[in-house]
């Protein structure tokens, strides 16, 4: 297991770190991490290669991110620091009233380091809403280092090696500046002001300096761009109501992660990451890996729910290169698109052809059919919603859905391939009636179903199955508390549901060591959580 104080030097290293110094943690890293950084190459940049077999579910990196911006939606809910949940007391910042942070620690580590000059300004990087993070971490990055370290460093930064931490590292990612269409000027001119405005009397900056200074606020700004990773908070609380838990699930912010975004993207990765724990990223292998295998994450399109022809478009569009994985070599085309085979009910995914991915054969589809059906299930999914958008008032409205979703699921089951995502969002939606009416027998086999496909969709260690998983227990809680309700008891039943129930609580026990980092905060309050369930029994 990777040592996280390690890791946690990244955020400390700043660019006064001594080159033996930062050789030195490369070494102590290189014992502990089971890959080594490629050599840049034209083609793909640098990459990450196994240093050793590397075994199915193995830990891969836990890495805090360099900088990270919260999402503006979650000030109120989340630590702009560390991205913790805010408890019921949340530290307020000492001068402006926008944010908030779980300890006191977080409120002095970031006022000192960053906020101090920013909080007057927070809104003022907000240029716009689909451009929210380069602004603000090109700035937190400047401002973590110092403007006058970065501009000292720049001569001495050396791009063709391969530096793994502090701001050396950070200068290294890619900017793709030649196949970068945005404009940054305005964006470089705003924060070339706010530098000016606030920088300490100490900093002088001349007139030379302020042009490589408006450079490197460009490099930052498209490095940023391109290299940042989404963080989730996506572990849904065993205590939350019992709805959909994909919507409890949000992107929180945006990070830079030196040594993630090293790796090279593959729509069939050999690595994800599985959770994040605040600003810290988790990632584990999805199956063995060889020694000097590439270690290849995805971008977001996975072959498994996003078409060929879509992924190729957005990789080229997002990040400049035209994808050749294996996956798409190889033509995987995601089955949660597929239609239904006339022939034998395979999937038949309609990208460019349409071939059945099971009976191979070619053009055995009933488009018309198709097309009409769909539009039916369709009427009946949206006739479904508007029962429930008045359901909250009149709990009747919760049958009439039902009934209606009953009606899409069996249409579009007449034409779209069993695990289609259009099937899973029924079977969501009758699930949450089935929840409100108290009829937990039915809620309890659609979190099964649901279970299955999210399996059959994601790795077994990802975070949507740890929350499909914890949907059933949930829906299992109530169907058994409401069984021992009634009386007589019915024993037999009761019993088989205990059985059942524990068969889950140890299953998810195991992931959640796997998932979340034993040991942390969040590991220990959801195994006292998981026991408050345990006891119920
Ligand atoms: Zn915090
Ligand atoms: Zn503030
Ligand atoms: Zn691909
Ligand atoms: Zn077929």
């Amino acid at each position: 297991m990777i040592s996280n104080n390690v890791m946690e030097t990244d955020e400390v290293s700043t660019v006064q770190t001594t080159a033996s110094d930062a050789d030195q943690l490369h070494e102590s890293r290189n014992q502990l991490e089971p890959f080594v950084v490629a050599p840049r190459n034209e083609q793909s940049g640098r990459g990450l290669i196994a240093s050793r077999d590397i075994r199915k579910g193995e830990l891969i990196l836990t890495e805090k991110a360099y900088v990270a911006i919260l999402d503006k939606r979650h000030y109120k809910t989340h630590c702009y620091h560390c991205f913790k949940k805010l408890d019921v007391r949340p530290m307020a910042c000492r001068q402006c009233s926008q944010i908030s942070y779980c300890s006191k620690q977080c409120a002095d580590e970031s006022w000192t380091s960053y906020h101090d000059k920013e909080c007057c300004f927070l809104d003022v990087f907000m240029i716009r809403e689909d451009f929210q993070y380069p602004p603000k971490m090109a700035m937190r990055i400047l401002l973590k280092n110092g403007i006058g370290n970065c501009l000292s460093q720049l001569p001495h930064l050396d791009d063709t090696t391969i530096p793994r931490v502090g701001y050396p590292a950070m200068h290294s990612l890619v900017t793709h500046e030649k196949d970068d269409k945005n404009d940054y000027n305005g964006a470089s001119a705003l924060l070339m002001a706010f530098l000016l405005e606030t920088r300490s009397d100490d900093e002088i900056i001349s007139t030379g300096a302020q042009s490589f200074l408006n450079n490197l606020i460009i490099k930052h700004l498209q490095q940023t761009n391109v290299n940042g990773i989404t963080i989730t908070d996506k572990l849904i609380d065993p205590q939350a109501p019992k709805d959909d838990p994909l919507l409890t699930e949000d992107d929180i912010g945006c990070g830079i992660y030196l040594t993630a975004r090293l790796l090279n993207h593959s729509c069939s990765p050999n690595v994800a990451i599985s959770c994040f724990d605040g600003v810290t990223l988790i990632m584990h292998a999805l199956r063995d890996i060889k020694v000097s295998e590439e270690l290849y994450h995805c971008y977001g399109t996975h072959h498994k729910w996003q078409l060929k022809s879509k992924r190729q478009k957005l990789l080229s569009e997002s990040y400049y290169f035209k994808c050749s994985c294996s996956a798409c070599e190889a033509n995987l085309q995601p089955l949660t698109k597929a239609l239904k085979c006339n022939k034998c009910d395979g999937g038949v995914v309609a990208d460019g052809s349409l071939v059945c991915m099971n009976c191979k054969s070619i053009d055995h589809l009933d488009v018309q059919k198709i097309i009409t059906e769909t539009e039916t299930g369709l009427k009946m999914l949206k006739l479904g919603n508007g029962y429930v958008e008045k359901a909250e008032s009149d709990k009747s409205k919760y049958l009439l859905a039902e009934q209606a979703y009953k009606e899409a699921l069996v249409i579009y089951s007449t034409v779209l391939f069993a695990v289609n995502k259009e099937i899973t969002t029924v079977v969501k939606k009758l699930r949450h009636c089935a929840i409100k009416t108290s009829k937990y027998d039915e809620a309890v086999e659609y979190s099964k179903q649901l279970l299955q496909t999210i399996v059959f969709e994601y790795d077994e260690r990802d975070y949507r199955v740890f929350n499909a998983l914890m949907q059933l227990i949930n829906c299992q809680k109530s169907l058994y508390l409401s069984v021992k309700a009634k009386t007589p008891v019915d024993k037999n039943k009761l019993n088989l549901l205990k059985t059942e129930l524990l068969l889950n609580l140890d299953k998810i026990d195991e992931l959640r060591n796997l998932i979340l980092r034993r040991g942390s905060q969040e590991c220990s309050s959801f195994a006292q959580r998981l026991s408050v369930i345990r006891k119920l029994l």
